[in-house]
């Protein structure tokens, strides 16, 4: 990394189906000082997914073992599985200076907002309900019964959008990628963001 200042944190949250996978991917790939925290999870690993680059896929026992030790800045229950963000994986990108992106649901994000103030929240949303409804029906990964809780349970987290700090629509990708970029580079520019350099200059002057 060019500069050793710490990185920020961004929490990323939305409905499933809002393709805020896809965007956090597209953002990864197009800037590589940006880094998204792989959670550790007890679901079972969809087609094409790695241990490792996707999620630590780790069995009930060693979750439940893992927030015993406190390991985790939060963990939440999804759709019958748990999914939780290491304390440890989220500090050390940080440390080394990326600005970090915790891809989480509703429940996580709260929980951060209390223990991570300093934590940006950024809520994607749909166009609409029935584009929604037709990403979650055509990914086909997953079961009608899937469907039918995830479509049910989407409604409640949007309403949840108010207790984020910023919104971006999910319309055109390249401009909700863009929108994502300058939330981060906006972050980048505060005062607590700068405070080595302002030290650094007065220190100089
Ligand atoms: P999926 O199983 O489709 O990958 O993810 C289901 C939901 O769990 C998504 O809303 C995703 O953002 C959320 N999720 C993934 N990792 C974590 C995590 O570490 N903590 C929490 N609270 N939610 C997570």
């Amino acid at each position: 990394m060019q500069n050793h200042k710490k990185g920020n944190i961004y929490i990323i949250s939305a409905a499933s189906g809002t393709g805020k996978t896809t965007l956090v991917s597209r953002l990864l790939k197009n800037h590589d000082d940006i880094r998204v925290s792989i959670s550790h999870t007890t679901r079972q690993p969809r087609e094409g997914e790695a241990h490792g680059v996707h999620y630590h896929f780790v069995p009930k026992e060693e979750f439940e073992s893992l927030i015993e030790q406190r390991a985790f800045l939060e963990h939440a229950n999804v759709f019958g599985n748990y999914y939780g963000t290491s304390i440890a994986g989220v500090n050390s990108l940080s440390e080394e200076g990326y600005d970090v992106i915790l891809e989480i649901d509703v429940q996580g994000a709260a929980q951060v907002r209390k223990s991570l103030p300093e934590a940006s929240s950024v809520f994607i949303l749909p166009p609409s309900f029935e584009v929604l409804a037709q990403r979650l029906i055509g990914r086909g990964t997953d079961s009608e019964e899937v469907i039918q809780t995830r479509l049910s349970k989407a409604r409640h987290e949007i309403e949840q959008s108010v207790l984020f700090d910023y919104v971006v629509v999910n319309d055109d990708l390249d401009r909700a990628e863009a929108d994502l970029f300058h939330i981060i580079k906006a972050g980048r520019l505060k005062k607590s963001s700068q405070q080595g350099f302002i030290s650094n200059l007065l220190e100089n002057s």
